[in-house]
């Protein structure tokens, strides 16, 4: 084999692939934002902190003999995607987007769809919600700071922007079971759910309980993204990292 992959982190399939490509042979570094205290750490090796911009980027890619990069950042994660389209381009390193499929409406559920984070906090004031969920994350969360509803707010470690007059912090990070879901909703007395379209098993519960209840859910949609070749699945993305640095 030759060179290594990068693997751009900080999602459940990140560290999926880092263990499949660790436990395969393949020398796998994972890269990962520095946002989170104490982050869960993939298998192989690890860097972590920004790289300062995507020549930055291009040039650690020539550095460190990379023979593919493969971007498993959270489909939230705009800025490093598109770092990591131009940085692969600049250093003519090919790059593969693993990328879990968003939520589908299914029967029962009583979802609004909105564009960002401000859209979702006027939907939040139209909707004349009480009582809120906000499980967005903790980036983005001065969007709702003026909201008069009372919040519940989930995120994994503490938010430093300036948040709702009336809330309950809830620093947790899952995985979430449904039965914990639907306590939340009911001891909380939840009128209205406020989530990101990120997809993915381990938030879903909470998209459950809200149709058990009757709960309207405000998704934001996804961003849009740089053009790259995709895969959703973690077992294509081990297959296509091991073709690269075996050819
Ligand atoms: P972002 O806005 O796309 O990135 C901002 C800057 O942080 C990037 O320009 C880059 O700095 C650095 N960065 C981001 N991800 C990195 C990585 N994996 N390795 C090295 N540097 C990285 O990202 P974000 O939305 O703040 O997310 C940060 C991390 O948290 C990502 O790794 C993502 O997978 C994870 N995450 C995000 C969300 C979410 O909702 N956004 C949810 C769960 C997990 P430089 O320009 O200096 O290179």
């Amino acid at each position: 084999m030759s060179g290594r992959v990068l693997i751009l982190g900080g999602t459940a399939e990140a560290r999926g692939l880092a263990t499949a490509l660790h436990e395969a042979g393949v020398e796998v570094v994972s890269s990962l934002a520095g946002r989170v205290a104490r982050p869960r750490l993939p298998a192989g090796q690890v860097r972590i902190g920004g790289f300062g911009g995507p020549t930055a980027l291009a040039d650690w890619l020539r550095e460190h003999h990379v023979a593919a990069v493969v971007d498993a950042t959270h489909p939230f994660a705009r800025r490093i995607s598109a770092s990591a389209a131009q940085a692969t381009g600049e250093a003519a390193v090919p790059l593969l987007r693993l990328e879990r499929p968003g939520w589908t409406q299914g029967a029962g559920d009583r979802w609004r769809w909105v564009n960002d984070l401000d859209e979702a906090e006027r939907a939040v004031t139209e909707h004349g919600a009480r009582r809120v969920f906000l499980t967005s994350g903790r980036q983005g969360l001065a969007a709702f700071a003026d909201l008069g509803a009372w919040c519940l707010i989930r995120c994994v470690d503490p938010p430093d922007s300036p948040l709702p007059r009336r809330h309950e912090l809830l620093l947790d990070r899952g995985p979430y079971t449904l039965r914990g879901e639907r306590n939340l909703l009911r001891t909380h007395r939840i009128d209205l759910l406020v989530t990101k379209d990120s997809g993915g098993e381990h938030t879903a519960p909470k998209l459950a309980a809200a149709r058990e209840a009757g709960v309207e859910v405000v998704v934001v949609r996804r961003p849009p993204r740089p053009q790259a070749p995709a895969v959703n699945d973690v077992a294509d993305a081990a297959a296509w990292a091991t073709a690269q640095v075996s050819g």
